[in-house]
């Protein structure tokens, strides 16, 4: 968690302010609307007094990754602030699927069956809106990394919409981190495109205007925004 003698409303509030600029430019840029790309602001390690200084910023929809820190930090902000819309960027254990349903808003780390089995099967009873779906997908096919690889992804999308009967709003990926993102956004955009899905999650503090160009829905700034972890 980070440091409670840290000041961080300033410092939180101008970063946004400047991601935000680089958005509005990289879509401009790119023929694209400023509101058409939505900032995930990702606060994971970050303590509720940083995400205090974003959401007075107005920042209204961030991201965590894992669902055990998140359940430490975002009931209560949630209460307060109901129009928060909280996204889970990292990988999800099949057994966490009921308690994550009950705080996300979206899940972006949908990446095999087993797990897609078991939120069809907590989605049925779920009391409250289910949580949006985003299929993440291995564009790197790094062994160590969460997702589906890409020869795959029809077939999980397909399985995903037919035999679990979930609804799919888009694709996630996280390039790998020695390589040039931009063939692992346009392979995303590719598959998504295939698949008729309209939503990109794709970069993150290093290389999210690169991603704007390359079509993104949804980018993933935690460092730019926060500061180091
Ligand atoms: C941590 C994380 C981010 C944000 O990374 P930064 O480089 O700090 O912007 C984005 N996406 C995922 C999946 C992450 O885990």
């Amino acid at each position: 968690m980070s440091d409670p003698n840290v000041h961080y409303g300033a410092d939180v509030g101008a970063n946004l302010a400047a991601v935000r600029a680089r958005i509005a430019s990289a879509a401009k840029s790119a023929g694209r609307a400023a509101d058409a790309v939505t900032l995930v602001a990702v606060s994971k390690t970050h303590g509720v007094d940083a995400i205090r200084a974003a959401l007075a910023a107005g920042q209204r929809v961030f991201g965590e990754n894992r669902v055990q820190e998140a359940e430490e930090k975002w009931p209560a902000l949630k209460r307060e602030y109901p129009d928060v819309v909280l996204h889970l960027i990292g990988p999800l254990q099949t057994n966490k699927a009921a308690d994550a349903a009950l705080l996300f808003d979206v899940i972006e780390t949908v990446d095999r069956d087993r797990l897609a089995a078991r939120l069809a099967t907590v989605f049925a009873r779920l009391a409250r809106p289910r949580p949006r779906l985003f299929v993440q997908v291995n564009t790197g096919e790094e062994p160590q990394k969460a997702g589906v690889i890409p020869a795959d992804a029809d077939a999980f999308i397909t399985a995903c919409r037919g035999t679990q009967g979930l609804a799919v709003d888009g694709l996630m990926c996280i390039p790998p981190v020695d390589e040039e993102p931009s063939p692992h956004f346009a392979l995303l955009a590719k598959i998504a495109a295939r698949n008729g899905l309209s939503q990109l999650s794709m970069g993150m503090s290093a290389d999210y205007e690169i991603a704007v160009a390359f079509g993104a829905t949804h980018v993933r700034v935690g460092t730019a925004i926060f500061g180091a972890r």
